[in-house]
């Protein structure tokens, strides 16, 4: 049988949640199909949770606009719905006269970023803040945090709800097709069934591609390939020194091995790049060599065997290793030719951060 909806956004991470939530607000009938048992296991919940400033790409890309945007959002967001966080600052960290150089492109790049906060530091001032660092120089973004992501995405949850839409669990989309009055979805799960939508969000993360291909009628040339770069995680044991997030120069793929304490006080490194073919999150002990390495050029002092494996996540790219950093590729009718449905590809950090903003630009798509 098929049901009809005006709105189906498929994918129940902080965009999707975040997505149906500003729909709701804004009146709308909302669905969101998800084909997990639970709300945010996928890449939003192995991820830093970090509240990032906008500091490391280009001024008009989208990973700058939307988190420059989304973090002010985010911070308003948690303020008011007691979602548990702490803007606690971060330094991004320079040691050596080549990195010195690289750290100065990047205090330019978050000041034309409009990141108007930001401090440089010499390798004494930063020891004088945290020290137990080892720096040449540093710039301290006083507007970095942390985040509860978990709460976040409940709360949007419960914003969603509130406002009338439904969060289907273990509804997975299976397949569709573009008709002349909207887009037909396959959802399997214990009843499978079709749902003719008015508008569709495809906010599946690492499988929005998936979706795409199994959509006919959609042009298959405007689908990026997706590639997948896993990073892992360890915890330290016992206390770390810091009370700020401490990031390394940022690496190929990645922001760097970066330290973060989180809201229950654990002190979390990571996470590196490995790129693989195959999606699974096993952690493997012998990656804590390179943690080791990465972490011990600004934090000399880490004991040997202080590190546990922790957890990994894959972050969702659209550009193969060794290729320029890509921007987040949000499609909406104007791009692919069909009316009602934004495809969401390659959001991986800042997604967080952006996520408010994220929904209210493919809000915007579609209207
Ligand atoms: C290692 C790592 C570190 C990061 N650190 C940060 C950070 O510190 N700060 C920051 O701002 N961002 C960070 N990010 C980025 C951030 O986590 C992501 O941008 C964000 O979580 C993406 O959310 P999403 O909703 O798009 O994806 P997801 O959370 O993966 O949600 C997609 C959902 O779609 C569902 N789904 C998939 N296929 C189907 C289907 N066929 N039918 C129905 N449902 C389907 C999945 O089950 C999943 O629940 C990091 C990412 C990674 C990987």
């Amino acid at each position: 049988m098929l049901h009809a909806i005006e709105n189906a956004v498929i994918g129940a991470g902080v965009i999707g949640l975040a997505v149906a939530r500003a729909l709701a607000l804004d009146g709308r009938e909302v669905v969101v199909l998800e084909a997990a048992e639970a709300i945010g296991t996928g890449v939003s919940s192995r991820n830093s949770e970090v509240i990032h400033a906008g500091i490391y790409f280009a001024p008009d890309c989208l990973k700058t606009r939307l988190c420059v945007a989304g973090r002010t959002m985010l911070y308003g967001y948690c303020a008011e719905h007691g979602v548990a966080h702490r803007r606690c600052g971060k330094l991004i960290v320079a040691n050596g006269s080549e990195e010195t150089g690289r750290l100065r492109d990047l205090f330019r790049r978050g000041a034309e970023n409009g990141v108007d906060d930001l401090e440089w530091l010499d390798g004494a001032a930063a020891r004088r803040l945290e020290p137990a660092l080892q720096a040449s120089a540093a710039i301290l973004s006083p507007s970095s945090g942390v985040i509860d992501s978990h709460a976040f995405m409940l709360a949007l949850r419960g914003d969603a709800e509130a406002g009338g839409a439904a969060v289907a669990l273990l509804s997975p989309v299976t397949g569709g097709s573009v008709e002349d009055g909207g887009i037909v979805l396959d959802v399997g799960g214990a009843e499978p069934t079709r749902l003719g939508c008015a508008r569709v969000f495809n906010c599946a993360g690492l499988g929005a591609q998936r979706i795409a291909h199994n959509l006919a009628g959609l042009g298959r040339e405007t689908i990026p390939r997706r590639y997948m770069a896993k990073g892992t995680y360890f915890t330290l044991r016992g206390k770390s020194p810091f009370q700020r997030l401490i990031y390394p120069m940022p690496l190929a793929g990645g922001l760097g091995v970066h330290l973060t304490v989180d809201l229950a006080g654990r002190t979390r490194f990571g996470p590196d790049v490995e790129w693989v073919e195959d999606e699974e999150y096993s952690v493997d002990p012998d990656r804590a060599k390179v943690c080791y390495d990465a972490v011990r050029s600004y934090w000399p002092e880490l004991a040997d065997d202080a590190l546990q494996p922790d957890y990994a996540g894959i972050r969702p790219k659209v550009q193969a290793p060794g290729e320029a950093t890509a921007d987040f590729v949000i499609q909406g009718p104007e791009d692919h030719g069909v009316k009602g449905l934004v495809n969401l590809y390659g959001i991986e950090s800042p997604g967080l951060t952006a996520a408010l903003a994220i929904a209210g630009r493919m809000v915007e798509l579609v209207k």
